[in-house]
């Protein structure tokens, strides 16, 4: 796939608040927050959508949920609840080809979504 800003944003050549990291994913603040806490969980491996992740990745997308759920917990988030959410493709409302799972707290979310 081609490289795309959160590519960018792994290798550190442009900036972000970035509030985790180990040596396969990385998490940080979303530049047009749509909550109090809206964070993006993204693996370093570049895949552009959720259509693309082959069965050898499964449990990358695994950690990925886990660390965005350990994460929350461990800002307080947990009782109170929280929104995980993967936007694939245009119908979707996907706009950065790198997957990311968006973390959404500190708000009453509603359903059905918009
Ligand atoms: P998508 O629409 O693809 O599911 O989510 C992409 C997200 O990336 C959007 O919520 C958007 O605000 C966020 N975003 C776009 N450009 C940047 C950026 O340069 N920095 C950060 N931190 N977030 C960005």
């Amino acid at each position: 796939m081609g490289d795309t800003l959160f590519g960018k944003i792994i290798r550190r050549e442009i900036p972000a608040d970035i509030v985790y990291e180990d040596a396969e994913v990385l998490a940080f603040r979303d530049i047009a927050p749509q909550a109090p806490v809206h964070v993006l969980f993204i693996p370093k491996k570049p895949i552009a959508t959720l259509n693309d992740v082959p069965d050898t990745d499964a449990a990358l997308i695994g950690k990925l949920v886990l660390t965005a759920a350990r994460w929350a917990k461990s800002q307080g988030l947990a009782d109170d609840g929280y929104r995980v959410v993967m936007n694939c493709n245009e119908q979707g409302g996907q706009t950065v080809f790198h997957i990311h799972l968006h973390l959404l707290a500190g708000r009453q979310m509603h359903w059905p979504p918009g």
